[in-house]
């Protein structure tokens, strides 16, 4: 049974290795993707943007054709003043030319505020589009990273994992198959010290009676309250 214990502990800190190993790649495989949603969001910002301008750069057109059309109008108007017949007329005339112009200077000063609008906008883009190609070096470059690690996980995991197999067949099937359902249960730990009376698994003492029989280290022990396989560690250990 001792031979066992031993075997298991080993089996334990293998296993242990290895799921650090796939917590630390799937935490970059996350990170990876939070960067990517970021960037996804950086370039939706710009598409939204194109689209203000453009809708701009439209109004700004429509503004600049009613200018010239009211140019037009204030033209022939100035034409018309030239053969009036009577003083009501004439003022009438004047009135429509002075409105005209009155609506051309509020055309102006909307066309002004579009450029200036356009103008805020292709700075945004200026500062998107940077922002973007900076964030895609950046995550190809981790990309890149992560799947060196990966490799290096892969092979290392291989390996770790040929280790496993000679280990596990060295444990009895029915003690492997306990280990395996305890571990899948509590976590990923199936064996734990126990020091000081206290099981190391879930921090609870354990009866002394049973602290004498883990001693012995002649059958396998589990806790009472976590019920992982116990083995017994001085507290220098
Ligand atoms: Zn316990």
């Amino acid at each position: 049974m001792k031979a066992n214990i031993s075997h298991l502990r080993e089996l334990q800190a293998i296993d242990l290795k290895i799921s650090k190993l796939d917590k630390e790649l799937a935490a970059s495989d996350a990170e990876i993707d939070k960067r990517r949603a970021s960037l996804d969001g950086h370039k939706d910002a710009l598409v939204q943007l194109s689209e203000k301008i453009a809708v701009n750069e439209q109004r700004r057109r429509e503004i600049e054709a009613e200018l010239e059309d009211e140019e037009v109008r204030i033209k022939d108007r100035q034409a018309k003043l030239m053969n009036v017949q009577t003083n009501r007329e004439y003022q009438s005339i004047l009135k429509e030319t002075e409105d005209g112009k009155k609506a051309n200077k509020q055309r102006e000063d909307a066309a002004v505020q579009l450029m200036e609008q356009i103008e805020a906008l292709t700075a945004q883009i200026a500062e998107e589009t940077k922002i973007c190609e900076e964030d895609e070096k950046m995550l190809a470059e981790d990309i890149a990273a992560v799947e060196k690690k990966a490799g290096q996980f892969t092979a290392e995991k291989n390996k770790i994992m040929k280790t496993r197999e000679s280990k596990a067949s060295a444990v009895s099937a029915s003690i492997l198959k306990k280990y395996t359902a305890i571990r899948d249960k509590r976590n990923g730990l199936a064996i734990v010290p126990v020091t000081g009376g206290v099981c190391r698994g879930c921090f609870m003492n354990i009866p002394p009676q049973l602290y004498n029989d883990l001693m012995k280290e002649d059958k396998l022990i589990s806790c009472p309250t976590c019920h992982r396989i116990m083995f017994h560690e001085t507290e220098e250990e």
